[in-house]
């Protein structure tokens, strides 16, 4: 069983999933929101949440 979280920005009210960027290097891999630029470490107005899954798949 793998847990993940899947990260998502409310800053146009409606949760919206953060995606990975996909032209950021790959050393600072990390999801970010498309309409603000809000990031899981760089939040400033508090619109990040996450939920945790569970793939039991395996
Ligand atoms: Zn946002």
């Amino acid at each position: 069983m793998t847990s993940y979280r899947k990260w998502f920005c409310h800053c146009k009210g409606q949760p919206r999933e953060l995606v990975p960027d996909p032209y950021v290097e790959e050393d600072s891999l990390e999801p970010s929101c498309l309409l603000c630029g809000a990031t899981p470490s760089s939040d400033p107005r508090h619109t990040i949440s996450y939920k945790e899954y569970e793939d039991y798949s395996d």
